[in-house]
């Protein structure tokens, strides 16, 4: 009987929590979104990264249907700093890794949308079977995508010695912009690890943003070097699903808000 008690008190507290929650009014700031492969012939190591082009191009009708229009990276940090206006219900849409079927398949799907999008291409992976190639990226640069950096070789910066981090963020900037690419602005942790020194490594090699992959939702009040986003792998339940996920990031953003109020 205490133990149907005890049980009884945590399933009513588990609900009362959910309920604080769902009630809590919507929070501001927008969702970002992270990518990395759209193809319809995914290798078995990709497989949990990948978004079928059908799937992609359901989304991204969604999004039009439901008044979301897409920026890029750089508008917003131009907004930030009050030299832009954003449209309404901004969301940013962000691929990582730069793999080839970017070019292929999804700048195609993107274009039919009138959309925009960020690739963040890893420097030293470019030209290499399965990746983008340079002249690729200079062409999509043309074409509403944005190019961030996913550095120099995907190493995981956290551990790395300052020597080695400033290789990864500084090298492959420069890089991109010797190669033809308009400036580098925004950066992508690899594998999403990141740390308060980091954030401000990056701040000083004069990236004006970077995106982890803590989900959440984004605003002007949101540090620029460690903005929040929804990863969206392959769904297995459709546009329900993407709703869910685009739900997930508010429901985030409230949890942040709420361990906020805690922390006061
Ligand atoms: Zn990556």
């Amino acid at each position: 009987m205490k133990k149907f008690k005890i049980i009884f008190s945590i399933v009513i507290a588990i609900i009362i929590f959910f309920a604080a929650i769902f009630l809590m009014p919507t929070p501001e700031g927008f969702p970002i979104l992270e990518y990395h492969t759209i193809t319809n012939t995914p290798d078995i190591d990709s497989k949990r990264y990948n978004v079928l082009p059908a799937d992609f191009n359901a989304q991204l009708d969604y999004l039009q249907q439901n008044g979301y229009n897409t920026i890029t990276i750089q508008e917003f940090s131009l907004a930030r700093q009050g030299k832009l206006t954003l449209p309404d219900k901004p969301i940013i849409l962000t691929f990582d890794d730069g793999y080839s079927d970017n070019y292929e398949v999804m700048m195609p799907i993107l274009r039919s949308h009138k959309m925009k999008a960020v690739v963040y291409v890893i420097a030293n992976e470019l030209g290499k079977p399965g990746y983008l190639t340079i002249k690729q990226i200079q062409e999509m640069q043309g074409r509403g995508i944005e190019i961030g950096s996913h550095t120099a070789n995907h190493r995981q910066l956290v551990g790395l010695t300052h020597k080695e981090i400033l290789h990864e963020v500084r090298d492959s900037k420069i890089f991109l912009e010797w190669s033809g690419i308009n400036s580098i602005s925004s950066l992508s942790y690899p594998n999403g690890a990141y740390d308060d020194e980091l954030a401000e490594i990056i701040k000083n090699e004069n990236y004006l943003s970077a995106v982890t992959g803590d989900p959440g939702l984004n605003d002007f009040e949101t540090n620029p070097y460690l903005l929040q986003r929804v990863n969206i792998p392959q769904p297995r339940l459709g546009i329900f699903e993407f709703r869910l996920r685009l739900l997930k990031a508010e429901i985030f953003a409230k949890l942040g808000i709420f361990q906020h109020k805690l922390q006061r």
